[in-house]
């Protein structure tokens, strides 16, 4: 097993530094055609978890989102130095601008037997908004996520300041961002679509809403039970017992969905008692680098998963 508590704890930093970039109103860049936004945000969070790895796993590899090439060339002077000295802020010792890009390309292009996926702000877009985000980890072990870390700052907390979810060797648990006590995550035992929540992407661009509400109407779920939101919290949420449904439909283009998005999501609900599932029914296949070979995702409470599926293929099967 491996000792996740060195992530944990950088995950409730990360959450800490997002937090506190979202309260002085920043803007973000744009690294691919006006649809890519990432933040310094982006780059705080994922130095600090690197900063972690490199020292309580300085042998594994690394896949994260975001690069240091990329930071120098889209972050200006000042936007630079204000996440360099609000890292050192959060970590609570000074910080260099050289560590901070050393941190965000460590163990990048080392393949290594253990493999840490990151995704230091999922739902940029969610972020820049004011709505939900999440700060995601997981550790690949031949292939399969071994773990799952997911900090959601947007998940309703009794303090206001989010969940910490994280799934490993059968057990996934879920306790406040800022601390205390652990509580057991599983999925619920709704079977009937009827009392279903189902949860899918705010973005139109990243799913196919249309075909997703013709599945939903198939199956019978009410349409004031799906609720839009961003990134791996729709994992969560399934994980937690929340909803009970998310589907990722490909639109008609050809989109390599990404691992970091996916991961650690995967990790929370399967340890949950979930199910996750290509459109297909065929497994996610982690083991490919740092896109998944799969079309879409199903991700289900594990009851009527195989009824979903069904009714999916007959959905894609009839577009035109
Ligand atoms: P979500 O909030 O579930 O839509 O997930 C946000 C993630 O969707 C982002 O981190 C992107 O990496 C990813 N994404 C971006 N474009 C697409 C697309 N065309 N299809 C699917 N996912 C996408
Ligand atoms: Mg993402």
């Amino acid at each position: 097993m491996i000792d996740l508590s060195p992530v944990l704890s950088a995950a409730r930093l990360a959450a800490d530094l997002t937090r506190r970039v979202q309260r002085l109103h920043l803007n973000g860049s744009d690294k691919g055609g006006g649809h890519d936004p990432v933040t310094i945000a982006d780059y705080g969070s994922q130095a600090i978890l690197l900063r972690t790895i490199s020292r309580a796993y300085p042998n594994d590899g690394v896949l994260a989102e975001e690069s240091g090439e990329q930071f120098a060339a889209l972050v200006d002077e000042s936007q630079r130095a204000m996440i360099v000295r609000l890292v050192g802020d959060v970590i609570g010792e000074p910080v260099t601008e050289a560590e901070l890009v050393t941190w965000l390309d460590w163990g990048r292009g080392r393949d290594s037997a253990r493999m840490w996926v990151i995704d230091p702000v999922d739902g940029t877009k969610g972020f820049l908004a004011g709505r939900r985000y999440s700060i995601a980890i997981a550790p690949l072990e031949n292939g399969i996520p071994a773990a799952g870390v997911l900090a959601s700052p947007g998940y309703g907390s009794v303090d206001g300041l989010g969940l910490l979810f994280y799934a490993q060797g059968g057990l996934c648990l879920i306790e406040p961002i800022s601390g205390g006590t652990a509580r057991r995550a599983h999925v619920s035992k709704r079977s009937d679509p009827a009392e279903w929540r189902v949860v899918e992407s705010v973005e139109r661009a990243h799913a196919h809403l249309e075909r997703m509400h013709n599945v939903y109407r198939a199956l019978g779920v009410p349409q004031d039970h799906v609720e839009s939101i961003d990134s791996q919290d729709k994992y969560a949420m399934i994980a937690a017992g929340d909803a009970d449904l998310m589907l990722r439909l490909p639109r008609d283009q050809e989109y390599g969905h990404k691992i970091w998005d996916h991961a650690a999501g995967w990790s929370l609900v399967t340890t949950a008692g979930g199910t996750v599932t290509d459109v297909d029914g065929t497994p996610l296949d982690f083991s490919r680098g740092s896109e998944l070979p799969n079309a879409g995702m199903i991700v289900t409470n594990g009851s009527a998963h195989d009824r979903v599926v069904a009714v999916v293929q007959g959905i894609l099967s009839a577009r035109e």
